[in-house]
């Protein structure tokens, strides 16, 4: 499977090139809030909604004081706002009541500790510990989301039922210092070709090694580009 996940991460590269990353690494609670923000909406959206927040107050811990009510109101740009202001809040008070994340060294934690840390705290799940590895952390981890757990099982990597299981089961094949542009990457072919309901197979930069076999080979109009990431965008 390494090989494998190596010659696509190639050929993205190839194709979308190497992913900038932010200058300046998110803290652990910055890049929890912002996974949450960024849940079923679009980046530039989600990072406004962190923007708002980071600019209104002075840090998190003022941020968990809000009403769930006032919360929602503040971050309703990014969707869903009254069900990822429970969230926010729950994260933050399990956080900041139990745990100063900010105080703790990460840095002693194996990956497998600090996702079974993060996860038992409400509100976070695989997906967004697995943000917090790469992006807090550095880690080489890849978070799944659903357009990575999607191109991932009709290029054939993996046979995965769910984005948990797909992360599992990739979790210990990431080649060296790749988890970052293969995540980073995998998204973009999902939103530009591989997408949910009629991927774009035509010109897909990794066509030939797909092996889905309901390939959509119908000629596409035009190729949208979105290349902004909530999380590499945070300084
Ligand atoms: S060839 Fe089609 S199905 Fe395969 S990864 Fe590309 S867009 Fe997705």
């Amino acid at each position: 499977m390494k090989k494998k996940i190596l010659n696509l991460n190639q050929k993205l590269i190839s194709y979308f090139g190497i992913p900038p990353r932010s200058k300046k690494t998110p803290g652990v609670l910055d890049a929890l809030i912002a996974t949450i923000l960024s849940q079923n909406t679009n980046d530039k959206n989600s990072y406004k909604a962190f923007e708002i927040l980071k600019a209104r107050y002075k840090n998190w811990e003022e941020v968990s004081n809000l009403s769930a009510k006032k919360l929602a109101n503040e971050i309703r740009i990014a969707g869903l706002a009254n069900q990822k202001s429970r969230s926010i809040k729950a994260v933050l008070n399990s956080f900041i009541k139990n745990s100063q994340p900010d105080k703790i060294n990460f840095n002693n934690l194996n990956n497998d500790s600090v996702i079974d840390f993060l996860t038992a705290h409400e509100g976070v799940g695989i997906k967004t510990a697995s943000c917090v590895l790469l992006f807090s952390l550095g880690r080489n981890i890849c978070p799944v989301d659903t357009h990575v757990h999607r191109t991932l099982n009709r290029i054939g990597i993996v046979k995965t039922s769910s984005p948990d299981k797909t992360f599992f089961a990739i979790k210990d094949f990431i080649p060296e210092n790749t988890a970052h542009s293969l995540h980073t990457n995998l998204i973009l072919l999902g939103r530009e070709f591989c997408k949910p309901q009629k991927p774009l197979c035509f010109n897909c930069p990794v066509r030939k090694m797909c092996k889905y076999e309901s390939k959509n080979l119908e000629k596409p109009r035009q190729i949208s580009s979105n290349k902004f990431l909530l999380l590499d965008s945070i300084s």
